[in-house]
């Protein structure tokens, strides 16, 4: 069995980028990851820029009494010169007018148009590129609202963003029933792995099979037809959890089975081609913590995220004292509050209950009890696509 470590590191090998763009919408955009960085089209402000409601005038003019030539509306086209002793009205986001080369606000100007004090050449303009120049890189990575309005104002829609994983998800097990009678249970894990993933991926839900050779290979065939298939259940060692048989029966390679982890010890890797395989346990929290440690990140990895930032690594103080487990890392799921982590209580890795009061995990290595004020590793798990 290898660590946590080791079965990431392995996993990100296999992340690689996928080279092909697809042009969305901005609109679509939130979360997506650019294909290359944002250039500026033009120089921002294109125009000498006014920052204010008022006058524009000749810096050499003021203080003094000037007169009131014309208007300049944020748009127009047409410039009126200023010349010696003579002010413009101007609105904010309008061009400064040729002559000019400074903005009065109205609020410090008198009838049409005292001018009481002095002001310095280019007070209250933004000139030209001030922000930015054409040409320049303005923005890379994964979009963000601010990225997405940046895209906007560079003339970027639609925008070309690097293609998302195609994934399919699969339910195993002969207990898991839409209908359930007084020993079947319903799947659960099916649609937490739908959510985890839709926002970072093209789903493909094939649903749920049974504990049978040939049925799972069929779907698994399915599944590898995508960039990725995720089981939950039969991943064990017990005789009806074929996951790894049915794989390798399709001539996948595996490449992990087994990880120094609680909850999520039985986890599965392999590939078949550009196709990989994730095998989970099928306890809800275990299903949970492997998705969060090793599929997520591969998700978002392959779009251009770097896999060892997903969940984000932080640290936080600990509020109560937690225990570890003997062999494995303890990753398991908490209340994180500014810098204090919480532990919620453990009741198996079947409670998928106390999950969803969760916001975080917290990380405890193999036999290090923690105590009450330790400082903790936390794993923050990327969620609603940011
Ligand atoms: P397994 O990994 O197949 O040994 O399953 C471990 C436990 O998880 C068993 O109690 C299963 O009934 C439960 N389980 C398996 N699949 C699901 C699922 N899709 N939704 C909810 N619980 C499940
Ligand atoms: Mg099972």
């Amino acid at each position: 069995m290898i660590n946590v470590d080791e079965a990431r590191a392995r996993i990100a090998e296999h992340a690689t980028v996928f080279p092909d763009a697809e042009s969305i919408p901005l609109a679509a955009a939130l979360g997506r990851f650019l294909m290359q960085p944002i250039l500026a089209d033009r120089d921002d402000p294109p125009f000498d820029k006014s920052l204010m409601d008022g006058y524009a005038v000749r810096a050499d003019d003021v203080p003094g009494r000037l007169r009131k030539v014309g208007r300049i509306e944020a748009g127009q086209p047409e410039l009126p010169t200023v010349g010696p002793g003579e002010g413009v009205w101007i609105n904010t986001g309008a061009p400064l007018p040729p002559g000019a080369d400074t903005v009065v606000p109205v609020e410090l100007t008198k009838g049409e148009i005292e001018i009481e004090r002095g002001f310095d050449p280019g007070q209250n303009v933004l000139p030209r590129g001030r922000l930015v120049r054409a040409g320049e890189e303005l923005c890379a990575g994964r979009l963000t609202p601010e990225r997405i309005a940046v895209c906007a104002a560079a003339g970027v829609e639609p925008v070309p963003v690097v293609r998302r994983p195609r994934v399919a998800i699969l339910a195993t097990g002969n207990e898991l029933d839409a209908d359930p009678g007084p020993h079947s249970i319903r799947n659960s894990n099916g649609p937490l792995l739908a959510a985890l993933f839709a926002p970072i991926a093209d789903v493909v839900d094939l649903g749920v099979v049974g504990d049978s050779m040939e049925e799972l290979q069929a779907k698994l065939r399915e599944g590898l037809a995508c960039d990725a298939v995720v089981t939950t259940g039969g991943v064990s060692k017990g005789d009806l959890d074929l996951v790894r048989p049915a794989l390798e029966a399709l001539d996948a390679e595996v490449l992990i089975h087994g990880v120094k982890l609680q909850p999520g010890k039985p986890f599965l890797f392999a590939r078949r081609g550009d196709a990989f395989a994730f095998g989970l346990p099928g306890n809800p929290a275990s299903a949970l913590v492997c998705a969060d440690l090793f599929v997520v990140p591969f998700l978002l990895a392959r779009q251009g995220a770097d896999f060892a930032e997903v969940p984000a690594p932080i640290h936080a103080e600990l509020e109560a004292p937690v225990k570890a487990s003997p062999h494995r890392r303890r990753v398991f799921p908490c209340v994180l509050r500014g810098a204090t982590v919480t532990p919620l209580p453990w009741r198996s890795s079947a409670d998928l209950y106390t999950l969803t009061r969760g916001n975080a995990y917290m990380v405890l290595e193999a036999g290090a009890d923690g105590e009450a004020g330790d400082r903790v590793p936390v794993l923050v798990p990327d969620r609603f696509g940011r």
